[in-house]
């Protein structure tokens, strides 16, 4: 049976990047569970907005049954599509990543997610990776590891990314964002960022994503 994998960790540390290429290597199926969070975001910046432009959170928890979050498989990637539109590039704009952590930090939020994360890995054959998959979605995955990285070099990273993706983007602003978004995500209540127990730590400060990718590797059992 081909192995469950969770990877948790900091944002901007590459814990998507990183598995999307294990996943290919060793044929198993990717899925980023922040793009979940980021999904239920946008919708909520489009259809649930106060007059004052807050998250109007009540109108967002009674409007889950018409939020239908699907997994087209691209090779093997998973791409997220909301009500049957691909909104992969529309979840990775600063308005999104500037409000997500206070959608996710909802309890009603995370209990609408958490079931679709845990039936696609019944079947094994999958690797995660998120904020809270070995310790709270997938606690009897059976490789765990948590990513971490200096501010700095993550700020680099997501940066570079967002330029590539044709965001505009301001390194001071980034940073701030990341800072941020690990301090919600560590404090809040529910299914706060945190290493597992029994997850294998992976500082990838100085690694390049090959070398943090063969470090994982030579974990997982052939
Ligand atoms: O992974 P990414 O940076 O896209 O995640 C965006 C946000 O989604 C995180 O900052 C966090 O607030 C939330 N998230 C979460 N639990 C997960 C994955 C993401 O709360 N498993």
């Amino acid at each position: 049976k081909k192995p469950v994998i969770a990877i948790d960790g900091y944002s901007s540390t590459g814990k998507s990047s990183i598995s999307k290429i294990i996943a290919e290597k060793i044929g198993l199926i990717h899925l980023d569970t922040g793009a979940l969070y980021r999904g239920v975001t946008w919708f909520a910046l489009q259809n649930c907005i106060n007059e004052n432009g807050s998250i109007n959170l009540e109108e967002l928890f009674s409007s889950f049954d018409q939020i239908e979050l699907e997994f087209k498989n691209d090779n093997g990637e998973l791409v997220l599509f909301l009500n049957h539109i691909d909104i992969s590039k529309e979840i990775r704009t600063n308005e999104v990543s500037e409000n997500v952590s206070f959608v996710a930090k909802q309890k009603e939020v995370r209990d609408f997610l958490l079931q679709s994360q845990r039936s696609l890995a019944e079947k094994g054959g999958i690797i995660m990776d998120g904020r809270d998959i070995g310790t709270v979605v997938l606690p009897n995955a059976d490789y765990k590891f948590f990513l971490t990285a200096s501010i700095e070099e993550r700020t680099k990273r997501r940066y570079k990314e967002l330029l590539s993706l044709g965001i505009e983007a301001n390194e001071e602003q980034v940073k701030e964002n990341l800072i941020i978004r690990d301090k919600i995500d560590s404090e809040r209540e529910i299914a706060p960022l945190r290493k597992a127990d029994d997850a294998i730590v992976i500082d990838n400060t100085q690694l390049s994503k090959e070398e943090t990718i063969d470090n994982i590797l030579s974990y997982i059992k052939k």
